[in-house]
């Protein structure tokens, strides 16, 4: 308890916005990165700057490798997964082109596609059904009648859970000569990635999600079909200074200016953590979210928003309350039991306009890295004492 009675936060339930703790190794590695590493990596030929540029370059191997991409060129750091969607769709997209999109988009992509809507882009949108699941016909339909550049869509969402069939969209996406784009957010870490299977030509990330690294780090892969223009340009680390324009070779190409070492290395550590480590956590994170979607069916009043039980999703769980505001139930989840959890909207209007929550919002627990049994327990136990209360 606080001194004003409230209860500090014990049971971390917010993981679809941030993943919290991080896994051994992350804060050490971001420590070695300002104590020891401390040069300007590409930046110059004494050892602490050849050094930096090393472990980075491991770093981009190492996540590669993990997430199947092919050439670890392809690979780039990003500060996250808003700045690389941002530079795909920005990058990619001109006045008369035009883009099929899935109606569970985050604003990291929504926000994107209205500003290009503006600019002369035809974005279409393609519903998703009420589990928020996106139907590869449906997208093949609206691809049919006109050339189209891109297909973009969520891997899973960060209302629902829902895994959306990203490879089968890509199929389609190359089918009709288009780009497949991923935000991959909320599958990183949560869902078992690998880059070549999927086949898509963009893939974006966040880093301190399921990945379980550092917030200010993300991924973006392109594959060599995907070019988008680069939106930052400025110092590449690679030689070629006299250059006037950005150097065209990657990963420089999409890297201008000082690098997040820290952020990287951070990163690096805990993808080296997942990658030991990952399976096993997926499956308790799959037995965990059964449980508390389980749990919250066999109460009065809850509907949980998503994929029926049983279903796999990545570890969310967003709900509403016929009768009690869900920012009201976070509150007291807060306030009372010490229990993080976000409610609103979760800059994702069109998913929740598609839910038919637009209005309400919903209340969303993220479960992961670090949660146990009794905290599910506990959410559920608060839940029940709320929900009764509060109505
Ligand atoms: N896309 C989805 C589906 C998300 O859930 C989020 C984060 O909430 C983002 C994009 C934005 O990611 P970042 O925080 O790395 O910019």
């Amino acid at each position: 308890m606080s001194a004003n009675g409230a209860a500090t936060t014990t049971i971390y339930l917010d993981h679809g916005a941030t993943s919290w703790p991080k896994p051994p190794g992350v804060a050490e590695a971001m420590t070695r990165a300002v104590t020891e590493l401390g040069g300007n990596p590409g930046r110059g030929a004494y050892r602490m700057a050849v050094d930096t540029s090393r472990a980075i370059h491991r770093a981009r191997t190492d996540v590669a490798a993990f997430l199947g991409v092919p050439d670890a060129r392809d690979l780039t750091f990003q500060p996250g997964c808003t700045q690389a969607m941002n530079l795909v769709l920005r990058g990619l997209m001109r006045p008369g082109d035009r883009v099929v999109a899935c109606s569970m988009e985050h604003n990291a992509v929504a926000r994107p596609l209205n500003a290009l809507a503006a600019a002369g882009v035809e974005v279409v949108v393609v519903e998703a059904d009420e589990a928020g699941v996106i139907d590869v016909d449906a997208v093949e339909d609206a691809m049919r009648s006109q050339t189209t550049k891109a297909v973009v869509c969520q891997h899973a969402g960060n209302v629902t859970g829902a895994i959306q069939p990203v490879a089968d969209l890509a199929d389609v996406a190359h089918a009709h000569g288009a780009l497949a784009l991923v935000d991959g957010a909320q599958a990183g870490g949560h869902l078992p990635v690998d880059i070549k299977t999927l086949g898509v030509d963009a893939w974006a990330c966040s880093g301190h999600k399921g990945l379980l690294g550092p917030q200010g780090i993300g991924l973006l892969y392109l594959s060599p079909a995907c070019q988008p223009d680069e939106l930052v340009t400025g110092g590449s680390g690679s030689g070629a200074s006299e250059e006037p324009l950005q150097p065209a070779v990657r990963p420089d190409r999409y890297e201008a200016g000082t690098p997040n070492t820290p952020g990287i290395l951070g990163l690096h550590a805990a993808v080296t953590w997942l990658r030991d480590n990952g399976e096993a956590l997926r499956a308790h994170e799959a037995a965990l979210v059964r449980r508390f979607h389980e749990g919250v069916l066999s109460l009065p009043g809850f509907r949980v928003l998503g994929p029926d039980l049983g279903v796999p999703r990545v570890p969310i769980i967003a709900l509403t309350h016929e009768r009690v505001a869900t920012d009201r139930l976070a509150f007291a989840l807060d306030r009372r039991y010490g229990i993080a959890t976000r409610a609103g909207l979760h800059c994702a209007p069109w998913a929740h306009r598609t839910l038919g929550t637009l209005q309400t919002g919903a209340l969303r627990f993220g479960l992961g890295y670090g949660n146990t049994e009794a905290d599910v327990d506990a959410a559920l136990e608060a839940l029940a004492e709320l929900g009764e209360e509060l109505a």
